[in-house]
């Protein structure tokens, strides 16, 4: 079976609290839960990079550790 959008997308937030994580999930964007899509208007494919500026946007730069 194919997988969901969801499960490459931007939007998508591992919440472990929902349990039944391939049955459904929580979608940032839309701010719920909600069930994989495989179909999706607002989709945005989770690229490494995309990933990298969310967590920029989200938290701050993070400073390289000094060993
Ligand atoms: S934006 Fe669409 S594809 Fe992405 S997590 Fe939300 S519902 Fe899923």
């Amino acid at each position: 079976m194919k997988k969901s959008l969801c499960f490459s997308c931007l939007h998508r937030e591992n919440r472990p609290e929902i349990g039944l994580s391939d049955q459904l999930t929580y979608c940032r964007k839309k701010e719920m839960v909600v069930r994989p899509k495989m179909e999706c208007p607002i989709y945005s494919k989770a690229t490494t990079r995309a990933v990298q500026e969310l967590n920029r946007a989200l938290y701050g730069v993070m400073e390289e550790v000094e060993e």
